[in-house]
């Protein structure tokens, strides 16, 4: 059984394997529920999809079960034990400025290009492949396999949420839906917002009427404005915007009335889970206006944010620092500022933190010191870090096949992210991009490469069988 040459298999089927990849890809799998049905609530892109595949599965000899159009599965093997493999057929809408038709799923240059080649429509054909390579080869197995097919992961996990409701969790598995070569970590992510607790009357004389920058929690904001009014010298302000623009290589401007004046400044949008990669537009914004006096509304938040989050992406103003040697630094994204002189202001931060970090007492210290200065947390919600021990026999059998399929070594990597292998209990993220390639997942012309996807489904049927031999 040793001799197996994967490589081979796949390679013998290339031809199919590159076809039904072509295929499942045509199907624009994309959510839409104003045309769901209880049967299909992702709408009937995502259900044609998912329908596609258990029906493959079926006439290749898989035991296939639909999960109320929420995920599905497709079965081998025998034993108590399961091992998973949990992939998605949802795709992110296809955006604008394609070279070629987004579902053509059409090949140039040895890629196939089309929404959902990278993520993750591609390798699920890869991870079926796999699948079916053990049995046509028919190889004896003493654990059960199934693929997991989720339909939701690109909006709310609303298919693994109520898949894993009704349905067995596997004993271990892998989500081919991230990177080579395994992510082992994943911080744990909270969201949430802090509130100005009272509101006072706006009065003074130079008065923020607004301040607003980002929409989302996990991304550095690209963009921030403020409206202010007041009487007087506030052209002597936009001069000063201007050298602060200056000396900080931003780019923005000032744009003031007789008694109203407007800044507006571009940053640098980057990922939430590392700020420092990205320029907060936001922070930039109130970090010019701080050298104002204000009125006592807008003073306060505009120091608090300066107290608390300039220059400070880790917490340790706040006194929650903390770090780890699995996963790293905790992080403080500011993602969403807005203040209105009538309301009050707010922020919107995405906290990432280590895996061995206890949340609950970080929440509480946020909680504390938040008060004593006049804020309030609200909205809070959390995602719990993932994490599977070094030592785990599932990294072992994984880290062995990706080093004798590619003659690499399989390093753990620990993100600030979250892949779709956070919601198996003993679960990895593996493959399918390669080390050096750019991730083109969500982006216009996605592809994967013809030679990738034939190397990650022998690495992948390899996995599969030593996982479940
Ligand atoms: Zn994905």
């Amino acid at each position: 059984m040793n001799q197996i040459n994967w490589l081979d298999e796949v390679i013998n089927r290339k031809e199919q394997l590159i076809k039904d990849t072509q295929d499942f890809l045509k199907i624009k799998s994309v959510l839409d529920e104003e045309n769901g049905t209880p049967n299909a609530p992702f709408g009937p892109g995502i259900d044609e999809a998912l329908q596609y595949l258990l029906a493959r599965g079926s006439e290749d000899g898989f035991t296939s079960k639909n999960v109320d159009g929420y995920a599905g599965h497709l079965e081998m093997g025998s034993g108590d034990e399961l091992v998973g493999i949990l992939c998605h057929i949802d795709v992110v809408p296809e955006g604008d400025g394609w070279s070629s038709d987004p579902f053509g799923a059409e090949i140039h240059d040895g890629k196939i290009v089309a929404r959902g080649a990278l993520d993750d429509k591609g390798p699920t054909m890869a991870a079926y492949y796999a699948m079916k390579i053990i049995k046509e080869i028919d190889l004896p197995l003493t654990k059960r396999v199934r693929m997991i097919i989720g339909t939701d992961e690109e909006s709310d996990w609303r298919c693994v949420d109520h898949y894993f409701k009704q349905e067995e969790m596997p004993t271990m598995g892998f989500a081919p839906d991230a990177d080579f070569p395994i992510i082992y970590a994943e911080k744990g992510i909270a969201d949430f917002d802090l509130v100005q607790k009272t509101v006072l009357p706006s009065t003074g004389k130079l008065r923020l009427e607004s301040f607003t920058s980002g929409l989302r929690y996990n991304m550095v904001p690209d963009f921030a404005e403020a409206k202010l009014e007041g009487e007087g010298e506030l052209q002597e302000m936009v001069e000063e915007y201007q050298e602060f623009l200056q000396q900080n290589a931003l780019v923005g401007r000032g744009i003031c009335d007789e008694n109203t004046v407007i800044f507006q400044l571009e940053g640098v949008s980057a990922h939430g889970m590392e700020p420092e990669h990205g320029k907060n537009a936001g922070l930039f914004l109130a970090s010019f206006l701080e050298r104002y006096t204000l009125d006592e509304q807008a003073n306060h938040y505009i120091n608090f944010i300066n107290e608390y989050f300039i220059g400070d992406s880790r917490g340790t103003g706040l006194g929650v620092a903390y770090s780890d040697d699995i996963t790293g630094d905790l992080t403080i994204n500011v993602g969403k500022l807005s203040y209105t002189a009538d309301r009050g202001g707010q922020l919107g931060l995405n906290l990432r933190y280590p895996v061995t970090n206890d949340m609950d007492s970080t929440k509480q210290k946020l909680e504390e010191i938040s008060d004593k200065v006049g804020f309030k947390l609200e909205n809070y919600s959390n995602s719990a870090p993932h994490h599977v021990d070094k030592n785990h026999p599932l990294i072992r059998t994984l880290q062995k096949v990706y080093e004798e399929q590619t003659g690499e070594e399989a390093t753990l990597v620990s993100i600030g992210g979250g892949t779709y292998a956070r919601s198996l209990e003993a679960g990895v993220a593996f493959g399918p991009l390669f080390p050096g390639r750019p991730d083109v997942a969500h982006q216009k012309d996605e592809y994967f490469y013809i030679d990738d996807l034939v190397k990650t489904t022998a690495i992948y049927a390899q996995a599969i069988y030593e996982l479940a031999k």
